[in-house]
């Protein structure tokens, strides 16, 4: 299945989204995303979140690498510029759960 082989060549350094797994593995996005969530439920892939922060000129990037992490954290600010971080731009990603 293609499927597998696109997540048996994940490095452990890898993140996955499920557009990236939908164009490796033929799979419609949907249908992509719920592979992804089965394989967090069983304990295979994590969940990373990547949220950018707020400043006009320069943006950054926080990683949370857990979900538990990313909801306590919802009213933190940038560790780079202290400005706010944008919640309502979350990128989600998936790499192997070590
Ligand atoms: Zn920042």
């Amino acid at each position: 299945m293609n499927v597998t082989k696109e997540l048996l060549s994940l490095r452990p350094s890898d993140v996955i989204t499920k557009t990236k797994l939908s164009i490796g593995s033929q799979l419609d996005v949907q249908s992509a995303e719920q592979v992804l969530i089965e394989l967090v439920n069983e304990g295979i892939l994590q969940m990373i979140f990547a949220v950018g922060c707020t400043n006009d000129e320069e943006q950054h990037v926080t990683f949370f690498e857990d979900a538990e992490s990313f909801y306590k954290s919802q009213k933190d600010h940038c560790v780079y510029c202290d400005s706010k971080l944008d919640y309502k731009n979350v990128r989600v990603g998936f790499k192997r759960k070590l």
